[in-house]
């Protein structure tokens, strides 16, 4: 297992990823809370389906997370220019399917090291249709729902494993966002 979670983070790496760390499942931290912000604060609420109500809710979380022992948290980061307006609508998009692209890599990847329970989720909507239709999936190999979304309390989870994540107050050089792949 120790030796299939380092070719995951060595995989992680060379697909593109900032920083891959192996995660404890069992000290993951979750919250109701997460999908009242979903819902009440976040513009995207609704918007696709992995995102609630859609996605699968809190308590579903837990018991999904109870199956598992140990995973692979991904950071992925873009550089912002610091001389030039930011475009982060585009950044946005650029971010949330290349983090999309190295978490389905290692959820391939896992699944044929045999741990067929391998399964992915990622921070934020999923970007990959202009326009969800909000019934029924046309890349259901592909998306994957939102961490928070489910109940997984993305800070915790960043900063429990290693990664500066606070609250961004100044100007904005750079964007990091984290996704995660149950492994086993
Ligand atoms: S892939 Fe498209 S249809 Fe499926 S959840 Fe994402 S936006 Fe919606």
């Amino acid at each position: 297992m120790e030796k299939d979670l380092q070719v995951l983070i060595e995989k992680a790496l060379a697909a593109g990823a900032s920083a891959a760390r192996v995660v404890d499942v069992n000290k993951i931290k979750t919250g109701s809370w997460t999908r009242w912000k979903c819902q009440y604060g976040c513009p995207n609420y609704g918007k696709t389906l992995c995102c609630p109500p859609y996605s699968p809710d809190y308590e579903a979380t837990q018991r999904f997370l109870s199956e598992y022992q140990k995973g692979i948290i991904v950071q992925y980061t873009m550089q912002l220019d610091p001389t030039g307006p930011a475009d982060f609508e585009r950044a946005d998009l650029q971010l949330s399917n290349e983090l999309l692209r190295i978490l389905l890599e290692l959820e391939r990847e896992a699944f044929l090291l045999n741990h067929y329970k391998a399964f992915a989720l990622k921070a934020g909507r999923c970007r990959l249709c202009e326009k969800c239709n909000l019934e029924h999936c046309v890349h259901p190999t592909k998306a994957r729902p939102s961490l928070e979304a489910c109940g997984i309390d993305v800070f915790a989870l960043a900063r429990d494993n290693g990664f500066d994540m606070d609250v961004v107050t100044g100007p904005i050089t750079k964007l990091d966002i984290y996704g995660m792949v149950l492994v086993e």
